[in-house]
């Protein structure tokens, strides 16, 4: 339902629940986070309120959440219900690669049935998790092997439906990668850091600079900036717009 995404130079856990309470007002059953910090990837989930993920993030302590790159979702169930293990960020079976995602992979079953041919096990009933271990088996193999922007361009080929993915790779800790079809996704550009996010309001306290990505298109962000290319890899022109109203 709401995504954010962050890398900067900043706490990312501060700034992606700041952009999560922004984009409350949409309506939400369970929220989570994800932040690259130095071990790997430290991950919460939870039904319910915010308030509930910020209540777990305090019991087990915020300490392993320190690091500077992250995602944040809330949901709005439509493959599973609204329980902590169906609750975004999704992960690989290693732990590698974390995932949220508003919307719905229409062909989800037929690539989960595939996936447990090949012996992966799911932890989630969602549609979703389809996609964390599809990059990961992306990234490991094949053209594109080590590289997160083409593993998620050629994930995203596989992918039928409406859905907006961000997703992270322990291996590449100062970037995110994010993918839209069919569904909203707005790219925030900051001094020395850059947001994703389904909407504006995500990141407005931080900047009004922002760039909309069109059908179809992925963006890598970094600290420094973005690229945006079609699912083939084409390298696309971006008009960045200036957000002058406000919220
Ligand atoms: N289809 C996904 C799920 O049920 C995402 C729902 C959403 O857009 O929040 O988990």
């Amino acid at each position: 339902c709401g995504i954010v995404g962050y890398v900067g130079h900043r706490p990312a856990l501060e700034v992606v629940l700041g952009g999560l309470r922004r984009l409350e007002y949409r309506g939400y059953d369970s929220a989570g986070v994800a932040v690259l910090a130095g071990q790997g990837l430290a991950v919460e989930r939870k039904a319910g309120r915010l308030t509930n993920l910020e209540a777990r993030l305090d019991e087990v302590g915020r300490d392993g959440f320190a690091g500077t790159a992250g995602m944040g979702h809330t949901r709005w169930a439509t493959h599973g219900p609204p329980v902590d293990r169906n609750s975004h960020p999704h992960r690989d079976v290693t732990n590698r690669v974390a995932v949220v995602h508003n919307g719905i992979i229409e062909n989800f079953a037929a690539l989960r049935a595939e996936l447990e041919a090949g012996g992966v096990e799911f932890t989630s009933d969602t549609d979703t998790e389809t996609a964390a271990h599809l990059v990961a088996h992306a990234y490991d193999a094949g053209d594109t092997a080590g590289d997160l922007p083409a593993s998620v361009r050629a994930v995203c080929r596989r992918l039928d439906g409406a859905f907006t993915l961000v997703v992270t790779h322990v291996d590449q800790p100062d970037l995110i990668v994010a993918a839209r079809r069919s569904s909203p996704l707005v790219v925030g550009l900051g001094e020395g850091e850059t947001f994703v996010a389904s909407d504006v309001a995500a990141f407005i306290e931080h900047t009004r600079d922002a760039v909309e990505l069109g059908q179809d298109q992925v963006v890598t962000i970094t600290r420094d900036g973005y690229r945006v290319t079609d699912f083939a890899g084409e390298d696309v022109d971006t008009r960045p717009f200036r957000v002058d109203w406000d919220l």
